[in-house]
């Protein structure tokens, strides 16, 4: 390649001011390297912050932590105690439910399958005084609308 394609090929629209470098296309690109807050800039920072920490979330609790974690509540472990034994929190259990969505499935059937309430489950009472921590018990005891 010689010098005169060179030249050709990096002036070919021919108006853009060399002092104004062109304005990057993605917008986590401006958030970064220009500092850019505006609106999208900072949803496209968001949603590719929020991706790189699922990815780090599915690599720190992988399919076998969810299924130890899934057995030991079917065997009668409470959520918190089987995701400290896995050096997890509660919230980060439910968190991770909230958008993986199959194993949010797999836990809340693992919960209702394994529900003390009994009768009162669903029932602000089946929270309240028999442990009941299915989806239906837990609704029931942020919203106590019937008993
Ligand atoms: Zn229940």
């Amino acid at each position: 390649m010689d010098n005169a394609t060179v030249t050709d090929a990096h002036n070919q629209t021919g108006d853009e001011d060399p002092a104004v470098p062109p304005r990057p296309a993605n917008p986590n690109t401006r958030y970064h390297t220009r500092k850019a807050r505006d609106a999208e800039a900072r949803a496209a920072h968001a949603a590719a912050s929020r991706q790189w920490r699922r990815a780090l979330a599915a690599a720190a609790f992988n399919r076998d932590d969810q299924k130890r974690l899934l057995n030991a509540i079917r065997n009668g472990t409470t959520v918190a105690n089987a995701a400290r034994d896995l050096g997890l929190t509660h919230q980060a259990i439910y968190k991770r439910a909230s958008w993986d969505t199959r194993f949010g499935n797999q836990l809340e059937r693992a919960l209702a399958e394994t529900c003390p309430a009994g009768t009162h489950c669903g029932k602000p009472s089946g929270a309240r005084f028999y442990h009941g921590h299915c989806h239906a018990c837990r609704i029931a005891k942020r919203h106590p609308t019937t008993e």
